[in-house]
């Protein structure tokens, strides 16, 4: 079909600009919109009427005038739908729920065994029945789910390789979609990661982020110039599994030494366990411990730290980022980790790169990756009910 001259077409891209606009920077004027859009005001205000109808916009009030009348404000209605997140964890799910905006409404967490596929999956469908339980009316009622994995998928929403909860060729958008009727997005957990410290995080203003995900694995999420960066297939980001020993431990992924044996919360549980001969320490008791002075302890934090700081050199010499943010639940040992790991990465790096870079712990915490997924839920509800804004150049007001 030829799109070009279709009138139709040029008012759902027109309206999708006016109502990404309104997302972003509500409350905004209608005037307001068309300065910033190039559309005509009587274009805005026809759209935004629709969008009203709608319930996507509401009328706030007036607002402060620049000479003249007062401009009636706009306000994108947030509360018009929500949107599920899952972060799939390898010994936890957390779910959450967002309003349109990706506010923060409720959330549920539950420990699991990783025993059966069959059972993980029955906790992640127990655990969205709880959110959309506790979810408000609204317009567009639950507009989707989005699940952060820690693995590889591909487009069509299956994990393809989860080496840490044993997962291959697993349908999970399907397992899900069936399930409940809804739209799934399927991504990889420190992708979603990243989107939320970009979106609600520390990472707002940063245009080169990368989100370090340090769990029982790690996983890397890289944002290059505002955008997701996802590699010519969707794998990218899988530095976790760059060789820091060239002839170190064998790796579930069939390399040898990668980073993540050497600074992963399992490897660091892994010298705890032989440090205090205990077969079931965990990072919360290693914590409890260093705080109670324990020089064994501490410098179990210090090497992870410096092993930290190894593996960060080479993300700063592959992007230069402007920021890295540490995330994931190694996130908690902060104040342990940050001196030995800045030592290691001012020792090993060249100062160039160094001067615009800031490496933080995330602000976020433990919810990057769930606000990100349902982030990832709202793009796509809003993509499916839009033509590409890219498009506009084509068809100018
Ligand atoms: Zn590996």
């Amino acid at each position: 079909m030829k799109q070009t001259g279709d009138l139709n077409l040029i008012k759902k891209i027109n309206k999708s600009i006016v109502l990404d606009y309104l997302r972003r920077h509500s409350p905004i004027s209608r005037a307001r919109i068309a300065e910033l859009t190039g559309l005509t005001k009587a274009t805005v205000s026809s759209l935004v009427n629709e969008l009203i109808t709608s319930n996507l916009a509401h009328e706030i009030g007036a607002g402060m005038s620049s000479g003249g009348r007062k401009p009636m404000m706009l306000h994108f209605h947030a509360a018009a739908g929500y949107a599920i997140g899952i972060d799939l964890g390898v010994n936890y799910i957390l779910a959450a729920l967002t309003d349109l905006s990706g506010t923060l409404i409720d959330e549920y967490k539950l420990e699991h065994q990783n025993s059966s596929l069959e059972q993980v999956i029955e906790l992640i469908q127990a655990s969205i029945r709880v959110m959309i339980a506790r979810a408000p009316q609204s317009t567009y009622g639950i507009v989707g789910i989005g699940i952060g994995v820690p693995g590889i998928s591909d487009e069509q929403g299956n994990v393809l390789f989860a080496p840490n909860l044993g997962w291959q060729h697993v349908p999970l958008r399907n397992l899900i979609e069936n399930e409940f009727n809804l739209p799934v997005v399927i991504d990889n957990e420190a992708n979603a990661g990243a989107v939320g410290e970009k979106q609600f995080g520390i990472g707002k203003s940063a245009a080169q982020l990368v989100y370090l995900s340090i769990g029982m694995g790690i996983g890397t999420g890289i944002i290059l110039k505002g955008e997701l960066f996802r590699g010519s297939s969707g794998f990218s980001g899988e530095v976790g599994h760059a060789s820091i020993q060239y002839d170190g431990k064998t790796c579930v992924c069939g390399n040898y030494g990668c980073w993540e044996l050497y600074a992963s919360e399992n490897a660091l549980l892994e010298a705890g366990r032989l440090e205090f001969s205990d077969p079931k320490i965990t990072l919360e008791q290693l914590l409890k411990l260093a705080g109670e002075g324990s020089l064994e302890a501490k410098a179990l934090f210090t090497q992870l730290g410096r092993f930290l700081g190894i593996g960060i050199v080479m993300i700063i010499n592959t992007y230069n980022p402007e920021m890295i943010v540490i995330g994931g639940r190694i996130a908690l040992a902060q104040q342990w980790l940050m001196t030995p790991m800045q030592a290691e990465i001012t020792k090993r790096s060249h100062p160039y790169p160094l001067q615009q870079l800031h490496v933080q712990f995330s602000e976020l915490g433990s919810k990057a990756a769930v606000l990100g997924a349902c982030s990832f839920a709202i793009s796509s509800f809003f993509s499916s009910n839009k033509v590409m804004v890219e498009l506009q150049s084509y068809f100018p007001d």
